[in-house]
């Protein structure tokens, strides 16, 4: 389990710009891309430009950018997929399945029905 942020985790390495990643948007506080292991087509992670683990250590005003791209974000999937079902998933802890330390919500085109089946 992850006590201090590293500075080397994923995300971060692509908020540096050191590797590659689809970007979908981004403003000052916040960064929109694609998910690398989709769990349903048009899977976006939303990330914000501040160093938390998870949702403990989120800022306030991180927490409100975070969503406010979130909206963005799911508004462009109800158009693009043509459909209203978009799931909103969050996951804080090793025990509760996170694998990448920086705080991050997933926007996934699916249904808690089906996700898991892809
Ligand atoms: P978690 O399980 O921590 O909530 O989700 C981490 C997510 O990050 C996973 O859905 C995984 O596919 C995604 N991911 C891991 N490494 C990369 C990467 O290098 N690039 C992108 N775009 N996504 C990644």
């Amino acid at each position: 389990q992850q006590t201090v942020y590293d500075d080397n985790n994923i995300f971060a390495k692509m908020l540096n710009g050191d590797i590659p990643y689809h970007k979908v948007y981004e403003d000052d506080k916040t960064l929109a891309f694609m998910d690398i292991m989709p769990q349903a087509k048009g899977h976006v992670l939303v990330i914000p430009k501040q160093k938390a683990i998870d949702l403990a250590g989120l800022e306030p005003e991180y927490a409100a950018a975070v969503l406010m791209t979130c909206k963005k974000v799911m508004r462009a999937q109800r158009q693009v997929f043509e459909r209203e079902g978009i799931i909103q998933m969050q996951l804080n802890g090793a025990q509760a399945g996170q694998t990448v330390f920086h705080y991050h919500v997933h926007l996934i085109p699916s249904s808690i029905h089906e996700l898991g089946r892809h």
